[in-house]
């Protein structure tokens, strides 16, 4: 280009110049903010007690995790350097994918840079305009847009009815069918029927996909639902992962049966066209993984702290990690969790639309690793700030 072309572009881009955008923008952000729905990214800043992470069981900082992951540094690099099909698949993936398989006990498994990537890949290499996708209503932003983006027809199922899933399924005219759910909710903290769905999946010849995100780690002594049920190696389940919650690290899975490992290596396009996971992702899964299946107790902690976080604050225990605590309005919820943040606790804060029934909450994990002492005095200080709240409120 020569440089008589290139002024009026740079004065366009200057800080003060009115991009082509800028007043939908302003007025999006605008609407935001007086419904109370203006998210940041955030911080955890460096004297605050987490009560707001996804590491249930404080295995991003296990020595054996973190020195694992320094290990694949050593050996592999900082990254992946290419995708899986090309050059970028290492021992390390292999390493891990068999740990996945052992801790889960699924035949085969397949590693993705993230659980959004695994969800996305699963849904999309499966889904066709042949294949019905039954979604269960709570299920996750992920798995939504892995329905949508497979193009298949997808119809919604009331939360956990296993009813309605018989009747959808019963109801179809595709050839073939996926039910999509989670095992562990953790917007209630619900336990998905999973009996009842196998069967029904196995009764109307579909597949069970079973999101684990919230599983892993934390119900069947670690394993997840799937296992603990009995349903591992079913032919009609498979399982997706994220490694970044109880895992400790980054990255996502699919797991079931080889047919399906072999169908997702040529068709997900989440895999195959992403860079593979970073080695020292790879290598801290697949240490925790192992961790997890050798130290049943490290669940146990977690349940335990979960049954005091739900008796100090008095309110109804969670099936799960997380345990939540309702708030009449948005804007509660963020005072409450400003003011919590200020006093020196961080806890989880979910306002629509990351909540299928509109009720904000705040979050709280006290993950199985933290000294009941200090989560007795961060439980204190969430009690103080939540009767402020409420009677301002
Ligand atoms: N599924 C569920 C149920 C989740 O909660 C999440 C993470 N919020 C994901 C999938 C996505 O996992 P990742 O963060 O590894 O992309």
């Amino acid at each position: 280009m020569d440089d008589a072309a290139v002024p009026q572009l740079r004065a366009t881009s200057s800080a003060d110049a009115e991009g082509p955008l800028d007043d939908w923008l302003r007025d999006r952000r605008e609407r935001r903010e007086e419904a109370g729905l203006r998210r940041r990214p955030r911080t955890l800043p460096g004297r605050c007690v987490d009560l707001a992470s996804n590491d249930y069981l404080g295995l991003s900082r296990d020595p054996r995790v973190v020195a694992a992951a320094r290990e694949a540094l050593d050996v592999h690099g900082a990254g992946a350097r290419a995708s899986r099909l090309v050059t970028g698949t290492l021992g390390i993936h292999e390493v891990l994918e068999r740990e996945l398989c052992e801790l889960t006990g699924q035949p085969a498994a397949l590693a993705f840079s993230s659980g959004y990537a695994a969800n996305t890949g699963v849904l999309t290499a499966l889904g066709d305009a042949d294949t019905l996708i039954v979604s269960d209503a709570h299920a996750h932003a992920s798995l939504v847009d892995g329905a949508r983006l497979s193009r298949s027809p997808v119809r919604i199922a009331r939360h956990s009815d296993v009813a309605h899933v018989a009747q959808l399924l019963a109801e179809r005219t595709e050839p073939r069918a996926l039910v999509v759910v989670e095992s562990v909710y953790s917007v209630w903290g619900d336990h998905a029927p999973l009996l009842e769905l196998a069967e029904t999946c196995q009764k109307w010849n579909a597949l069970l996909l079973v999101d684990e995100a919230h599983g892993i780690g934390v119900a069947g002594h670690g394993r997840g639902l799937v296992h603990e049920l009995g349903l591992a190696g079913s032919p009609h389940v498979a399982l997706t992962l994220t490694l970044s919650k109880a895992l400790g690290a980054q990255g996502g899975a699919v797991l079931g049966a080889e047919a399906l490992r072999e169908h997702l290596v040529n068709t997900a396009r989440p895999f195959i066209f992403d860079t593979a996971l970073a080695p020292t992702s790879a290598a801290a899964a697949a240490r925790a993984a192992r961790i997890v299946r050798e130290q049943p107790e490290l669940s146990k902690r977690l349940h335990e702290r979960a049954r005091f976080v739900a008796a100090t604050l008095g309110i109804p225990l969670a099936r799960a990690a997380v345990q939540s605590v309702p708030l009449s309005t948005p804007e509660l919820a963020v005072r409450a969790a400003d003011e919590l943040r200020a006093r020196g606790v961080a806890v989880g804060c979910f306002r629509p639309p990351s909540v299928p029934d509109g009720i904000s909450r705040l979050r709280i994990t006290a993950p199985g690793n933290m000294e009941l002492q200090e989560l007795a005095g961060a439980l204190e200080t969430v009690r103080e700030v939540l009767g402020n709240v409420s009677r301002a409120g």
